[in-house]
């Protein structure tokens, strides 16, 4: 789970900043970058969609627990609406 550059390249480990961030650096461009785990991000603002969708929480109270505005939260779950929901039919 590296993160993976913007041209699509291989990141490596390219040591640690003063606060405990992992940075990386392209293998393929040279870009580098200290994004963490792009994709644990990903992963707990799902999390909240689907809390979002199957609860009775309101985006607002989502908002106020990520310490975010209610605008921010709603831009985060953009691509969460466009995820197809697997046919319950299909029998696998
Ligand atoms: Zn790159």
């Amino acid at each position: 789970n590296r993160p993976r550059c913007h041209c699509g390249g291989d990141m490596k480990r390219n040591g640690t900043t003063s606060k405990g961030t992992t940075r990386w650096r392209c293998k393929a461009c040279g870009a580098s970058s200290i994004k963490r785990r792009p994709d644990v991000t990903n992963a707990r603002i799902f999390a909240d969609f689907i809390e979002h969708c199957t609860t009775t929480i309101s985006l607002t109270a989502l908002a106020k627990r990520n310490k975010v505005s209610h605008s921010t939260m709603k831009r985060r779950f953009t691509w969460c609406w466009l995820i197809d929901v697997p046919d319950p039919t299909v029998a696998h």
